[in-house]
Parts: C-alpha cells; sequence; structure tokens
C-alpha cells in the first residue's frame, strides 16, 4: 500500500469516478479486523483498475471525508434516497438485526462492504458486508450475488445516527 494524504486520496477519488475506473475504499478503525498495519484509523484507496492501493492514516475518525467519499462514489443523495429497485432489507435483515442488538447493548459497531474484487473480500466475486461489534469475536458477515445497494445504505443511515 502507498501512504498518500487525505486530501491526496479525495483527489484520486475524485479522478477515478470521472474516469470511469473501477475504485473503492474503506475506513479501518484501530482493532478492526482488516486493519493490520496500524494502531490509527486507516482510510484505504483502491484503485482495482489498476491494481494500486492507497492509504492514510490518522487518530481521527475520518468522519467528514468518508461522507464525501460516499457522495463521490454513489452520488450526493444516496443517504436521502431510497434505492427503489433494491428491494434487499428483508434479505439483510440478520446484520440489521445485528445492529439493533448491538444498540440495545451499547455495543460500538462499524461495517465494512467489500467489493467482488476487494483485496480484503475472503469470497472474490461476491459481495461481502461485514459487520464488527468492538467486543471479540463478534464479526458477521453476509454475501449477496448483486450489490446489495439499500442493505448498504441502511447501514449507513444507522452507523451516522450513532455518531
Ligand atoms: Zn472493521
Ligand atoms: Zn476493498
Amino acid at each position: 500500500m502507498q501512504v498518500i494524504t487525505a486530501s491526496q486520496i479525495r483527489e484520486k477519488a475524485r479522478e477515478l469516478q470521472q474516469e470511469g475506473r473501477n475504485w473503492h475504499f474503506h475506513i479501518l478503525y484501530p482493532g478492526c479486523v482488516f486493519n493490520t498495519q496500524s494502531h490509527q484509523y486507516a482510510l484505504v484507496l483502491e484503485d482495482r483498475s489498476s491494481d494500486q492501493t492507497y492509504v492514510t492514516y490518522s487518530d481521527k475518525r475520518f468522519v467528514k471525508i468518508n461522507q464525501e467519499l460516499l457522495n463521490i462514489y454513489y452520488g450526493d443523495n444516496y443517504l436521502e434516497n431510497p434505492v427503489s429497485e433494491y428491494n434487499q432489507v428483508n434479505h439483510a435483515s440478520k446484520l440489521l438485526n445485528q445492529v439493533d442488538v448491538f444498540r440495545q447493548n451499547h455495543i460500538p459497531w462499524h461495517h465494512h462492504m467489500l467489493f467482488p474484487d476487494c483485496i480484503f473480500n475472503q469470497y472474490p466475486g461476491k459481495w461481502n458486508i461485514v459487520l464488527e461489534g468492538d467486543r471479540p469475536n463478534l464479526i458477521f458477515n453476509e454475501l449477496f450475488d448483486e450489490e446489495p445497494l439499500e442493505v448498504l445504505r441502511q447501514l449507513e443511515i444507522r452507523y451516522l445516527e450513532r455518531n
């Protein structure tokens, strides 16, 4: 992984999106199963078109740039508008129910959308959403054959409510 600055990651995301390239990003918490290389927050950008991965580290949670990158990736109003053509909320009840359990028990949580070609995805070819509670061994995942846009949106909304 190549270390660059947060603003370089934002620039790169804009460029890749404009060029229609295949890219995505992750925010990895200290202690996150995918954050093996640091004790800080890591913002990872994968350019799958050229197989390049970039990272920047911080003691802060990348709250603002997370939303900026979501808007670049999914479009400005992604969180405001249901993805009506995908009716996968029932399909995701396992993950969303687990989020309810975390909330009831006041357990901090976060999630990862792992794309079919993601370097972190143990199930290449599938969309894989991973949900982690901030306790040992509280890791759940669900695989999807099609991009689970609405499931992810529901998770993002709950996640932002948390902050
Ligand atoms: Zn994680
Ligand atoms: Zn990835």
